[in-house]
């Protein structure tokens, strides 16, 4: 879990709190925060920092001791305006992966395209998937390789957790008939968005692999290690030719690379960057394999 969200901006976040609090209570005393409506929280050393949009009594009856005293002795006060959006904003940049150019909406007058490149505006919103973390951006190379090898126009391809729509969008470009899914209908919205910015038609439904009308030629799914583990099976039976799961850290993913093979999933290749990896796979008899 993120240590530090930005406040959403929907509700100006006027009311700061600092709560001292050791290591032991900090869960505790972030999960009040949380339920009392905070809209931001910042751990760091020695306690925590959170907004609300109005001083409140943070304790509960039954706290255990340390996170009572924690909670009475907070330290309220009343936080400048700021522009919270426009400082999360500041630190997206558009990112590359091999001819793909995922770039913020809000830098897209500024941004030149180079000849050759697949640019695509993305507004990741309340969705998982800027394009900056390592495992969005080493699926975005698979399918670069894969559309280059010409194994992406006119397949069919489904997005297993689609969070902004980024890699869905992506095939899409790239001319494959896509199918996106999330658990989270936040992230469906979002993904219908994104879609429609970039001028693509993605079938965008709320659900896992089992809201999928039938098999796909390709899987590509960037969840966690265990839930790649947990839908192994699913996720194999409805490709034909290839699965890319991704969202798999390096230290834990043969808890992942077992369970895919053991659902009968032939693996080719396996990168790996920043502590994460992607595996890519053939389904036993397809063409590819
Ligand atoms: N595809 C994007 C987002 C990946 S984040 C990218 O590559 O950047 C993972 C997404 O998977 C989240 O949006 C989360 O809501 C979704 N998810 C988590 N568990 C899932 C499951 N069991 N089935 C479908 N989606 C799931």
């Amino acid at each position: 879990m993120p240590s530090m969200s930005p406040p959403s901006t929907d509700h100006p976040a006027t009311h700061r709190v600092e709560v001292t609090t050791d290591r032991a209570s900090a869960e505790a005393v972030a999960a009040r925060l949380w339920s009392r409506g905070a809209l931001g929280l910042w751990e760091r050393s020695g306690g925590l920092v959170a907004w609300l949009v109005a001083p409140m009594d943070l304790t509960a009856d039954n706290d255990p001791p340390a996170v009572a005293t924690a909670l009475s002795t907070a330290i309220w006060s009343i936080e400048e305006d700021r522009d919270w959006q426009a400082e999360w904003k500041a630190t997206i940049t558009p990112i590359r992966a091999g001819r793909t150019v995922v770039v913020p909406t809000w830098l897209a007058a500024e941004h030149e395209a180079a000849p050759g490149d697949l640019t695509i505006l993305l507004d990741p919103g309340r969705a998982f998937g800027s394009g900056h973390h390592a495992t969005t951006t080493l699926c975005l190379e698979v399918l670069d390789d894969l559309d280059l090898a010409g194994g992406l126009a006119d397949r069919a391809v489904a997005d297993v957790g689609c969070g902004s729509g980024i890699l869905a969008i992506v095939a899409a470009k790239r001319g494959a008939d896509v199918i996106g899914v999330d658990i989270d209908t936040d992230a469906v919205a979002v993904t219908r968005e994104n879609a429609e910015r970039n001028d693509v038609v993605i079938d965008a439904r709320h659900g896992s692999v089992d809201a999928l009308p039938g098999t796909v030629q390709i899987v590509v799914a960037n969840l966690v290690t265990d839930v790649v583990a947990q839908l192994a099976d699913a996720l194999v039976a409805a490709s034909t030719d290839l699965v890319i799961a991704s969202g798999i850290t390096a230290e834990r993913q043969h808890v992942a690379l077992d369970a895919l093979r053991a659902a009968g999933l032939q693996v080719a290749d396996v990168q790996e960057r920043d502590g994460w990896i992607v595996v890519v796979g053939h389904r036993p008899g397809s063409a590819d394999a």
